[in-house]
């Protein structure tokens, strides 16, 4: 009889040449529990989804509450689904005014797609600026804004009229014009390897997009729900977006995916043609139960106001040789080190050491640390003390 591992490799459709094969059997808070008995801290949250960490009661008890009353009914946008409208009540009462009206979708991907096509019905208008080492997603819409070559050149032909602009070139706003329908980035770059905004480079975007009457999108769908140390990382930074893009930590676990805008934005969905954007299971009532149960957490809790001490914390144990720069905001860090070998060995023998790392798409030489924000200072000590062995062991086998 085959394993687990062997139909694994079978039977599912397989992207990575490294897959972590780590066959879990439980997750709760910020320990995975592997079919062998072995644990595991989780450093990434899969990534940037568990901020209330892995089946947080309060979140199950909402599952499991919504699973009494209905699961699937309709095609989204059709009945009035009690979940889905405490949900985007309870985000509208959080965001600025502005961003009001919450489209729900599955995916971050779907959401920058849906804030895609929003953005060019509202303006009339097609071009779309997004930014060098830019992650959208891995939809034909959103690869055509990803920022990096690598993995998107076999897919052409994708969408026209897009232009890449450099993240932080003060000359980027010089791009928007009267043909531009939005400018789309993420406030704080994640996948590029955590790079933040240079003070001035976000109010230019926003400042030329509203003097051109093209839209300013934000995709926080890994810096929201107080992953950066605020509940949405553009309050930061002071800058506000006419669409925000959220997903990943906006369903608590379950798959959830949401473009938020104004009313009077939003409405250009309704007409000329109507049905602008469809889906059939965008926000499932669980997901946005599960969703909303884990945003009253992370509010009770004061999750992201902790996020920045618990950054610290991090940073202040994590001084060794092996360690060039750590970049980053609350609890998405950028641990950078000597070489991309070092990084590779690091990620590949984390498991060993009862770690869960990860890699970021378009920045080599560093790895992630982005864990549940429940973590405990304890939990950090000894995910600490975990990964400067790990470094010692990497120095000592890379020795050249
Ligand atoms: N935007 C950003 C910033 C992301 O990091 C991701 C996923 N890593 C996406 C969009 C796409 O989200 P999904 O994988 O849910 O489609």
């Amino acid at each position: 009889m085959l394993s687990n591992r062997q139909l694994f490799l079978h039977h599912l459709g397989q992207t990575s040449t490294a897959p972590l094969m780590l066959e879990i059997v439980k997750a709760e808070g910020i320990t995975m529990y592997d079919i062998s008995g072995h644990t595991y801290i989780d450093l990434i949250s899969g990534v940037s989804v568990s901020n209330t960490g892995h089946r947080h009661p309060d979140v199950v008890e909402a599952i499991k509450a919504q699973t009494g009353s209905y699961l699937h009914l309709m095609v989204y946008g059709e009945m009035i689904q009690s979940p889905q409208v405490k949900y985007a009540t309870r985000l509208a009462e959080l965001l600025p005014a502005g961003l009001e009206s919450v489209y729900f979708v599955n995916s971050g991907s779907e959401a920058v797609e849906g804030a895609m096509k929003l953005a060019k019905r509202f303006t009339g208008r097609t071009r779309i600026i997004y930014f060098r080492n830019s992650y959208h997603g891995s939809t034909h819409g959103a690869l055509s804004i990803q920022g990096s070559e690598l993995y998107r050149n076999d897919f052409r032909p994708l969408l026209p009229d897009t232009i890449q602009a450099g993240f932080n070139d003060p000359d980027a706003a010089s791009l928007i014009d009267d043909h531009t329908a939005c400018v789309i980035l993420e406030p704080v770059q994640a996948e590029a390897g955590v790079i933040l905004p240079e003070p001035g480079f976000l109010e230019a975007l926003r400042e030329k997009c509203t003097e051109k009457g093209a839209l300013l999108v934000f995709d926080e769908v890994q810096t929201a729900f107080g992953r950066t140390g605020s509940l949405f990382a553009f309050e930061r930074f002071g800058v506000l977006p006419d669409i925000l893009v959220l997903a990943k930590a906006l369903g608590g676990g379950m798959p959830l995916g949401a473009f938020i805008s104004s009313r009077t934005i939003m409405s250009s969905l309704v007409k000329d043609p109507q049905l602008g954007h469809i889906t059939t299971f965008g926000g499932h009532p669980v997901c946005c139960a599960a969703g909303l149960a884990s945003l009253e957490v992370i509010l009770k809790e004061q999750l992201a106001e902790k996020a920045s001490p618990k950054s610290q914390l991090f940073r202040e144990l994590l001084k060794h040789d092996l360690v060039t720069e750590i970049r980053g905001e609350g609890l998405l860090l950028a641990v950078q080190l000597k070489t991309p070998a070092h990084t590779g060995y690091i990620i590949a023998n984390a498991p060993r050491h009862g770690l869960i790392l990860d890699y970021f798409l378009f920045c080599s030489d560093s790895f992630r640390i982005a864990p549940p924000l429940i973590i405990t200072d304890n939990e950090i000590k000894e995910a600490c003390s975990k990964l400067i062995s790990l470094f010692d062991e990497a120095q000592m086998m890379l020795k050249d």
